[in-house]
């Protein structure tokens, strides 16, 4: 008797910090397959509100409840991340047609490596198709409400962090 194989997927991006976005797309995509990596790009040229450490902890938090679900940091290429894993896909989130062209063209780039990994598109759900990390953020700076697009103990960080750097910039 063969062993039945386990499908497992990946679901990048930077999460800065995560949103309730984010945790549709993997909680779905925890449906799909048997297991799901949750892949935060550690890479520290990039300029971002939340640490490494940071965004990770927050995602582990957020995903307790996924049993099926894993986080881990990733730097450098996708593909490569992919085959030391056995993930055989990228889901990605679709919320409009403005991600659309980049995503197609990055699936491609990912099909077209070595090794090859396929790209699983999973449409946003209504309630959060305008709900970006970068909007989210900005916002927050200029004092909108977002407690509903993110988890709570997100917001209360979200709010602490953006209250410190105003405070760094007088
Ligand atoms: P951002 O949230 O700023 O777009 P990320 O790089 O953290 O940036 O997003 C990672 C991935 O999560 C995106 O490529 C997309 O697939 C998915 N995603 C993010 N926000 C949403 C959302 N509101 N609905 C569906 N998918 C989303």
């Amino acid at each position: 008797m063969t062993t039945p194989t386990v499908r497992r997927a990946v679901c990048p991006g930077s999460f800065d910090p995560v949103t309730n976005g984010h945790l549709d797309i993997v909680s779905r995509a925890a449906r799909l397959f048997d297991e799901v990596v949750v892949a935060v790009g550690v890479n520290v040229s990039k300029n971002r509100l939340f640490t490494p450490d940071e965004r990770l902890d927050m995602l582990r938090t957020a995903c307790a409840g996924l049993d099926n679900v894993r986080v881990e940091g990733f730097t450098g290429l996708l593909t490569d991340f992919c085959r030391d894993r056995d993930i055989v896909a990228i889901v990605k989130g679709l919320r409009a047609v403005s991600d659309f062209d980049y995503e197609l063209q990055m699936a491609q780039m990912n099909a077209s490596l070595e090794p090859a990994v396929e790209t699983v598109f999973v449409p946003t759900s209504p309630a959060y198709s305008f709900l970006a990390s970068s909007l989210v953020k900005e916002v927050a700076a200029f004092g909108g409400d977002v407690s509903g697009l993110v988890p709570g103990f997100v917001h209360e960080r979200l709010v602490q962090r953006l209250a410190e750097r105003a405070a760094e910039a007088g």
